[in-house]
Protein backbone atom coordinates (compact mmCIF):
# COMPACT_ATOMS: atom_id res chain seq x y z
CA UNK A 1 0.00 0.00 0.00
CA UNK A 2 1.33 3.12 -0.75
CA UNK A 3 1.98 5.46 2.23
CA UNK A 4 -0.44 8.47 2.29
CA UNK A 5 0.51 11.05 5.29
CA UNK A 6 -2.38 13.26 6.70
CA UNK A 7 -0.27 16.43 7.88
CA UNK A 8 -1.63 19.31 9.87
CA UNK A 9 -0.46 22.99 9.46
CA UNK A 10 0.87 22.08 6.07
CA UNK A 11 0.07 25.78 4.76
CA UNK A 12 3.10 26.66 7.65
CA UNK A 13 6.26 27.70 7.81
CA UNK A 14 7.46 24.72 8.66
CA UNK A 15 4.58 22.70 7.64
CA UNK A 16 4.71 23.53 3.81
CA UNK A 17 8.61 22.49 3.82
CA UNK A 18 7.61 19.02 5.05
CA UNK A 19 4.99 18.65 2.04
CA UNK A 20 7.03 19.90 -0.31
CA UNK A 21 9.96 17.95 0.80
CA UNK A 22 7.81 14.73 1.03
CA UNK A 23 5.94 15.55 -2.87
CA UNK A 24 9.72 16.17 -3.89
CA UNK A 25 11.93 13.60 -2.30
CA UNK A 26 9.18 10.42 -1.98
CA UNK A 27 6.06 8.85 -3.68
CA UNK A 28 4.07 9.63 -0.98
CA UNK A 29 0.98 11.22 -0.86
CA UNK A 30 -0.19 14.33 1.49
CA UNK A 31 -3.66 15.25 2.89
CA UNK A 32 -2.91 18.49 4.21
CA UNK A 33 -5.68 20.05 6.62
CA UNK A 34 -5.26 23.68 7.74
CA UNK A 35 -7.59 26.28 8.72
CA UNK A 36 -5.29 28.82 7.28
CA UNK A 37 -4.96 31.14 10.29
CA UNK A 38 -3.23 34.43 9.81
CA UNK A 39 0.14 32.21 9.77
CA UNK A 40 -1.39 29.79 7.04
CA UNK A 41 -0.35 31.07 3.28
CA UNK A 42 -1.36 28.68 0.18
CA UNK A 43 1.49 30.54 -1.93
CA UNK A 44 4.18 28.60 0.20
CA UNK A 45 2.59 25.68 -1.48
CA UNK A 46 2.10 26.78 -5.03
CA UNK A 47 5.21 24.00 -6.23
CA UNK A 48 3.10 21.38 -5.18
CA UNK A 49 -0.86 22.05 -5.42
CA UNK A 50 -1.04 20.56 -8.68
CA UNK A 51 0.56 17.15 -8.04
CA UNK A 52 -1.90 14.56 -8.17
CA UNK A 53 -0.39 13.07 -4.90
CA UNK A 54 -1.28 16.06 -3.16
CA UNK A 55 -4.87 17.32 -1.34
CA UNK A 56 -5.48 20.07 0.53
CA UNK A 57 -9.07 20.92 2.44
CA UNK A 58 -9.75 23.79 4.86
CA UNK A 59 -10.27 22.17 8.27
CA UNK A 60 -10.06 23.43 12.04
CA UNK A 61 -8.35 20.46 14.39
CA UNK A 62 -10.58 21.89 16.79
CA UNK A 63 -13.67 20.44 14.90
CA UNK A 64 -13.64 16.44 15.75
CA UNK A 65 -16.61 15.76 12.94
CA UNK A 66 -14.27 17.54 10.46
CA UNK A 67 -11.00 15.71 11.55
CA UNK A 68 -13.60 12.38 11.77
CA UNK A 69 -14.81 12.86 7.83
CA UNK A 70 -11.25 13.81 7.01
CA UNK A 71 -9.78 10.21 8.58
CA UNK A 72 -12.61 8.33 6.99
CA UNK A 73 -11.87 9.74 3.78
CA UNK A 74 -8.20 9.88 2.77
CA UNK A 75 -7.38 6.57 5.50
CA UNK A 76 -4.11 7.66 6.19
CA UNK A 77 -1.61 5.47 7.78
CA UNK A 78 0.40 8.64 9.01
CA UNK A 79 -0.16 11.65 10.91
CA UNK A 80 2.22 14.55 10.95
CA UNK A 81 0.53 16.86 13.42
CA UNK A 82 2.17 20.23 13.08
CA UNK A 83 -0.89 23.09 13.00
CA UNK A 84 -0.63 24.88 16.05
CA UNK A 85 -0.20 28.81 17.27
CA UNK A 86 3.50 29.05 17.35
CA UNK A 87 4.70 32.90 17.92
CA UNK A 88 5.61 33.33 21.11
CA UNK A 89 4.67 37.24 21.13
CA UNK A 90 1.21 36.73 20.33
CA UNK A 91 0.56 34.38 23.30
CA UNK A 92 1.56 36.42 25.84
CA UNK A 93 -1.03 38.79 24.33
CA UNK A 94 -3.66 36.41 23.51
CA UNK A 95 -3.12 32.97 25.02
CA UNK A 96 -6.62 32.05 24.95
CA UNK A 97 -6.10 30.80 21.31
CA UNK A 98 -2.71 28.96 22.11
CA UNK A 99 -4.48 26.80 24.84
CA UNK A 100 -7.31 26.14 22.09
CA UNK A 101 -5.44 24.98 19.01
CA UNK A 102 -2.46 23.57 20.40
CA UNK A 103 -4.21 21.85 24.08
CA UNK A 104 -7.59 21.50 22.62
CA UNK A 105 -6.79 20.83 18.95
CA UNK A 106 -4.18 18.47 19.77
CA UNK A 107 -6.60 16.45 21.98
CA UNK A 108 -9.12 16.36 19.07
CA UNK A 109 -6.30 14.77 16.93
CA UNK A 110 -5.29 12.15 18.95
CA UNK A 111 -9.03 11.41 19.96
CA UNK A 112 -9.93 11.40 16.30
CA UNK A 113 -6.83 9.13 15.37
CA UNK A 114 -7.45 6.87 18.48
CA UNK A 115 -10.67 6.09 17.10
CA UNK A 116 -9.94 5.74 13.60
CA UNK A 117 -6.84 3.79 14.26
CA UNK A 118 -9.01 1.41 16.52
CA UNK A 119 -10.97 0.04 13.76
CA UNK A 120 -8.08 -0.62 11.21
CA UNK A 121 -7.18 -4.45 11.03
CA UNK A 122 -3.55 -5.99 10.10
CA UNK A 123 -1.00 -4.51 8.59
CA UNK A 124 -2.82 -1.33 8.51
CA UNK A 125 -3.28 -1.14 12.26
CA UNK A 126 0.56 -2.20 12.93
CA UNK A 127 2.11 0.23 10.80
CA UNK A 128 -0.10 3.39 11.72
CA UNK A 129 1.49 6.08 13.57
CA UNK A 130 0.99 9.80 15.34
CA UNK A 131 3.73 11.57 15.09
CA UNK A 132 3.35 15.34 17.10
CA UNK A 133 5.89 17.95 16.28
CA UNK A 134 6.95 20.11 19.35
CA UNK A 135 9.73 22.57 20.70
CA UNK A 136 12.69 22.59 22.72
CA UNK A 137 10.92 25.84 24.05
CA UNK A 138 9.33 22.99 26.52
CA UNK A 139 12.44 22.51 28.32
CA UNK A 140 12.54 25.94 29.58
CA UNK A 141 15.88 28.02 29.83
CA UNK A 142 19.34 26.81 30.03
CA UNK A 143 22.01 28.59 31.31
CA UNK A 144 23.47 31.12 29.38
CA UNK A 145 27.83 31.64 29.18
CA UNK A 146 27.19 35.34 30.72
CA UNK A 147 25.30 33.50 34.65
CA UNK A 148 28.80 31.45 34.80
CA UNK A 149 31.74 33.03 36.99
CA UNK A 150 34.46 32.24 35.49
CA UNK A 151 36.90 32.56 38.40
CA UNK A 152 35.33 29.30 40.05
CA UNK A 153 35.46 27.68 37.08
CA UNK A 154 38.17 26.62 34.59
CA UNK A 155 37.39 27.99 31.21
CA UNK A 156 38.89 25.58 29.20
CA UNK A 157 36.71 22.88 30.38
CA UNK A 158 33.58 24.94 30.28
CA UNK A 159 30.77 22.99 28.69
CA UNK A 160 27.08 24.34 29.07
CA UNK A 161 24.11 22.07 29.48
CA UNK A 162 22.12 21.07 26.44
CA UNK A 163 18.39 19.89 26.12
CA UNK A 164 18.16 16.12 26.47
CA UNK A 165 15.26 13.92 25.83
CA UNK A 166 15.12 13.40 29.25
CA UNK A 167 15.41 17.22 30.47
CA UNK A 168 12.48 17.97 32.73
CA UNK A 169 9.76 20.36 31.44
CA UNK A 170 9.82 23.64 32.54
CA UNK A 171 8.15 26.40 30.10
CA UNK A 172 8.07 29.66 30.32
CA UNK A 173 5.63 31.16 27.64
CA UNK A 174 2.04 30.85 27.39
CA UNK A 175 2.88 29.14 23.64
CA UNK A 176 5.71 26.60 25.35
CA UNK A 177 3.03 25.55 27.96
CA UNK A 178 0.81 25.15 25.76
CA UNK A 179 3.09 22.97 23.94
CA UNK A 180 4.57 21.12 26.59
CA UNK A 181 0.31 20.58 27.69
CA UNK A 182 -0.16 18.91 24.22
CA UNK A 183 2.96 16.72 24.38
CA UNK A 184 1.59 14.91 28.16
CA UNK A 185 -1.49 14.46 26.55
CA UNK A 186 0.24 12.53 23.54
CA UNK A 187 2.42 10.71 25.80
CA UNK A 188 -0.70 9.92 27.56
CA UNK A 189 -2.32 8.58 24.14
CA UNK A 190 0.25 6.08 24.13
CA UNK A 191 0.05 5.41 28.14
CA UNK A 192 -3.56 4.58 28.29
CA UNK A 193 -5.07 4.11 24.90
CA UNK A 194 -1.68 2.22 23.33
CA UNK A 195 -1.77 4.92 20.07
CA UNK A 196 1.46 4.49 18.46
CA UNK A 197 3.03 8.05 19.24
CA UNK A 198 6.37 9.72 18.99
CA UNK A 199 7.32 12.73 19.82
CA UNK A 200 10.12 15.18 18.47
CA UNK A 201 11.13 18.62 19.97
CA UNK A 202 13.33 20.67 17.64
CA UNK A 203 14.97 23.93 18.23
CA UNK A 204 14.60 27.58 16.29
CA UNK A 205 13.69 27.38 12.70
CA UNK A 206 14.58 29.80 9.51
CA UNK A 207 14.59 29.80 6.20
CA UNK A 208 11.98 30.15 2.76
CA UNK A 209 8.20 30.51 3.37
CA UNK A 210 8.63 31.99 7.61
CA UNK A 211 6.13 34.86 8.39
CA UNK A 212 7.61 37.92 9.14
CA UNK A 213 6.58 38.74 12.63
CA UNK A 214 9.34 36.22 13.72
CA UNK A 215 13.25 37.38 14.24
CA UNK A 216 14.98 36.64 11.11
CA UNK A 217 12.46 37.87 8.13
CA UNK A 218 11.38 40.69 10.46
CA UNK A 219 15.24 41.86 10.55
CA UNK A 220 15.40 40.98 6.25
CA UNK A 221 12.37 43.08 5.32
CA UNK A 222 13.04 46.21 8.05
CA UNK A 223 16.48 46.39 6.91
CA UNK A 224 15.34 46.45 2.98
CA UNK A 225 13.19 49.24 3.79
CA UNK A 226 15.14 51.17 5.85
CA UNK A 227 13.43 50.47 9.12
CA UNK A 228 14.75 50.14 12.53
CA UNK A 229 15.97 46.30 13.51
CA UNK A 230 14.14 45.94 17.31
CA UNK A 231 16.64 43.70 19.24
CA UNK A 232 14.97 43.07 22.89
CA UNK A 233 17.36 44.17 25.51
CA UNK A 234 20.88 43.46 24.32
CA UNK A 235 19.96 40.68 22.10
CA UNK A 236 21.97 38.33 24.42
CA UNK A 237 19.52 35.55 23.97
CA UNK A 238 20.66 32.49 22.35
CA UNK A 239 19.08 30.01 20.06
CA UNK A 240 20.24 26.81 18.19
CA UNK A 241 19.30 27.50 14.62
CA UNK A 242 18.35 24.83 12.40
CA UNK A 243 17.25 25.42 8.55
CA UNK A 244 13.73 24.32 7.99
CA UNK A 245 14.60 21.71 5.04
CA UNK A 246 16.81 20.09 7.49
CA UNK A 247 13.75 20.32 9.87
CA UNK A 248 11.76 18.71 6.85
CA UNK A 249 14.01 15.87 6.49
CA UNK A 250 14.41 14.66 10.00
CA UNK A 251 10.39 14.97 10.36
CA UNK A 252 9.74 12.82 7.53
CA UNK A 253 12.17 10.36 9.24
CA UNK A 254 11.01 10.46 12.72
CA UNK A 255 8.00 9.62 11.24
CA UNK A 256 8.61 6.89 9.28
CA UNK A 257 11.82 5.32 10.84
CA UNK A 258 11.59 6.64 14.53
CA UNK A 259 10.73 3.59 17.62
CA UNK A 260 7.15 3.95 18.44
CA UNK A 261 6.68 5.69 22.20
CA UNK A 262 10.23 7.47 21.54
CA UNK A 263 10.95 11.91 21.75
CA UNK A 264 13.66 12.96 19.36
CA UNK A 265 14.76 15.76 20.08
CA UNK A 266 16.05 18.25 16.57
CA UNK A 267 18.84 20.59 16.72
CA UNK A 268 21.67 22.18 13.91
CA UNK A 269 24.33 22.75 16.40
CA UNK A 270 24.34 26.42 15.73
CA UNK A 271 24.31 28.12 19.14
CA UNK A 272 23.73 32.22 18.39
CA UNK A 273 22.96 35.57 20.02
CA UNK A 274 20.12 37.19 18.70
CA UNK A 275 22.61 39.75 17.90
CA UNK A 276 24.76 37.61 16.36
CA UNK A 277 22.24 36.70 13.79
CA UNK A 278 21.21 40.09 13.01
CA UNK A 279 24.30 40.96 12.41
CA UNK A 280 25.11 38.39 9.81
CA UNK A 281 21.98 39.46 8.18
CA UNK A 282 22.83 42.71 7.72
CA UNK A 283 26.38 41.39 6.35
CA UNK A 284 24.91 39.87 3.97
CA UNK A 285 22.40 42.66 3.01
CA UNK A 286 25.17 44.94 2.58
CA UNK A 287 26.70 42.04 0.20
CA UNK A 288 23.52 41.38 -1.84
CA UNK A 289 22.22 44.58 -1.93
CA UNK A 290 24.05 47.40 -0.66
CA UNK A 291 22.55 50.42 0.82
CA UNK A 292 23.31 52.84 -2.20
CA UNK A 293 21.16 50.59 -4.65
CA UNK A 294 18.57 50.15 -1.91
CA UNK A 295 18.34 53.92 -1.74
CA UNK A 296 18.86 54.31 -5.15
CA UNK A 297 15.83 51.40 -6.19
CA UNK A 298 13.20 52.43 -3.48
CA UNK A 299 13.98 55.86 -3.43
CA UNK A 300 14.58 55.98 0.51
CA UNK A 301 16.47 58.86 2.23
CA UNK A 302 18.25 57.59 4.83
CA UNK A 303 21.56 58.91 6.37
CA UNK A 304 23.22 55.72 6.88
CA UNK A 305 26.49 53.93 5.44
CA UNK A 306 25.63 49.99 6.41
CA UNK A 307 22.25 47.77 7.42
CA UNK A 308 23.98 47.59 11.19
CA UNK A 309 23.14 51.49 11.42
CA UNK A 310 19.74 50.62 11.92
CA UNK A 311 19.75 48.45 14.59
CA UNK A 312 18.23 49.45 17.85
CA UNK A 313 17.84 48.27 21.44
CA UNK A 314 14.14 47.73 22.83
CA UNK A 315 12.59 47.00 25.74
CA UNK A 316 12.78 43.21 26.08
CA UNK A 317 10.21 40.46 26.00
CA UNK A 318 8.08 39.38 29.08
CA UNK A 319 9.37 35.88 30.52
CA UNK A 320 11.99 35.94 27.46
CA UNK A 321 14.28 32.99 28.02
CA UNK A 322 18.17 33.28 28.03
CA UNK A 323 19.38 30.37 26.19
CA UNK A 324 18.09 26.89 24.39
CA UNK A 325 20.69 24.25 22.78
CA UNK A 326 19.46 20.80 21.67
CA UNK A 327 21.49 17.64 22.27
CA UNK A 328 20.63 16.01 18.68
CA UNK A 329 22.72 13.36 19.41
CA UNK A 330 19.79 9.84 19.88
CA UNK A 331 18.33 11.27 16.29
CA UNK A 332 21.70 11.09 14.63
CA UNK A 333 23.12 7.70 16.77
CA UNK A 334 19.50 6.04 15.86
CA UNK A 335 18.09 7.55 12.63
CA UNK A 336 21.25 8.59 11.19
CA UNK A 337 20.36 12.19 10.38
CA UNK A 338 22.17 15.13 10.71
CA UNK A 339 21.81 18.48 9.28
CA UNK A 340 23.09 19.45 5.75
CA UNK A 341 23.15 23.33 6.34
CA UNK A 342 25.45 25.37 8.69
CA UNK A 343 23.94 28.31 9.72
CA UNK A 344 26.57 30.61 7.13
CA UNK A 345 25.11 28.53 4.47
CA UNK A 346 21.72 28.08 5.65
CA UNK A 347 21.18 32.20 6.39
CA UNK A 348 22.68 33.04 3.15
CA UNK A 349 20.30 30.66 1.50
CA UNK A 350 17.16 32.95 3.59
CA UNK A 351 18.66 36.08 2.62
CA UNK A 352 18.44 35.36 -1.03
CA UNK A 353 15.27 33.82 -0.82
CA UNK A 354 13.59 37.22 0.95
CA UNK A 355 15.16 39.05 -1.41
CA UNK A 356 13.94 37.25 -4.31
CA UNK A 357 10.78 36.81 -3.14
CA UNK A 358 9.34 40.07 -2.51
CA UNK A 359 5.65 39.63 -3.88
CA UNK A 360 5.48 36.93 -0.95
CA UNK A 361 6.25 38.82 1.91
CA UNK A 362 4.59 42.02 0.26
CA UNK A 363 1.02 40.53 0.02
CA UNK A 364 1.19 39.77 3.99
CA UNK A 365 2.68 43.50 4.25
CA UNK A 366 -0.34 44.50 2.45
CA UNK A 367 -2.71 41.97 3.98
CA UNK A 368 -2.19 40.71 7.89
CA UNK A 369 0.91 42.12 9.24
CA UNK A 370 3.05 45.13 8.93
CA UNK A 371 5.69 44.79 11.28
CA UNK A 372 4.34 46.14 14.48
CA UNK A 373 5.72 44.88 17.79
CA UNK A 374 3.86 42.24 19.14
CA UNK A 375 3.68 40.52 22.81
CA UNK A 376 3.88 44.10 25.37
CA UNK A 377 3.14 43.52 29.09
CA UNK A 378 -0.57 42.69 29.48
P1 LIG B 1 3.27 28.54 11.62
O1 LIG B 1 2.62 29.48 12.58
O2 LIG B 1 4.08 29.08 10.50
O3 LIG B 1 2.16 27.59 10.98
C1 LIG B 1 1.11 27.02 11.73
C2 LIG B 1 0.07 26.50 10.74
O4 LIG B 1 -0.98 25.88 11.52
C3 LIG B 1 -0.57 27.59 9.90
O5 LIG B 1 -0.64 27.19 8.55
C4 LIG B 1 -1.97 27.75 10.49
O6 LIG B 1 -2.94 28.15 9.55
C5 LIG B 1 -2.23 26.33 10.99
N1 LIG B 1 -3.22 26.30 12.09
C6 LIG B 1 -3.25 27.08 13.18
N2 LIG B 1 -4.33 26.77 13.92
C7 LIG B 1 -4.98 25.77 13.27
C8 LIG B 1 -6.16 25.02 13.54
N3 LIG B 1 -6.92 25.25 14.63
N4 LIG B 1 -6.53 24.05 12.67
C9 LIG B 1 -5.79 23.81 11.55
N5 LIG B 1 -4.68 24.51 11.23
C10 LIG B 1 -4.29 25.47 12.09
O7 LIG B 1 4.12 27.56 12.55
P2 LIG B 1 5.49 26.82 12.24
O8 LIG B 1 6.61 27.71 12.62
O9 LIG B 1 5.44 26.24 10.88
O10 LIG B 1 5.42 25.64 13.32
C11 LIG B 1 4.80 24.41 13.01
C12 LIG B 1 4.91 23.48 14.21
O11 LIG B 1 6.27 23.30 14.55
C13 LIG B 1 4.22 24.01 15.46
O12 LIG B 1 3.59 22.94 16.10
C14 LIG B 1 5.35 24.57 16.29
O13 LIG B 1 5.05 24.51 17.67
C15 LIG B 1 6.48 23.63 15.92
N6 LIG B 1 7.85 24.19 16.01
C16 LIG B 1 8.15 25.38 15.43
C17 LIG B 1 9.47 25.86 15.51
C18 LIG B 1 9.87 27.15 14.83
O14 LIG B 1 11.01 27.59 14.99
N7 LIG B 1 9.02 27.77 14.03
C19 LIG B 1 10.44 25.13 16.19
C20 LIG B 1 10.08 23.91 16.77
C21 LIG B 1 8.78 23.44 16.67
Amino acid sequence: MPIKILITGGAGFIGSAVVRHIINNTDYSVVNIDKLTYAGNLKSLESVSENSRYVFEKVDICDASEIKRVFNQYQPSLVIHLAAESHVDRSIDSPGEFIQTNVVGTYTMLESSLAYWSQLQGEEKTNFRFHHVSTDEVYGDLPHPQDINNSTLDNQNLTLPLFTENTAYAPSSPYSASKAASDHLVRAWLKTYNLPILISNCSNNYGPHQFPEKLIPLMIINALEGKPLPIYDKGEQIRDWLYVEDHASALLLVATKGKIGQTYNIGGHNEKKNIEVVKAICKLLDEFFPIEKNLEINNLRLDISNYENLITFVEDRPGHDMRYAIDASKIKNELNWIPKESFQSGIRKTVKWYLDNQPWYNDIKNEKYQGERLGGKK
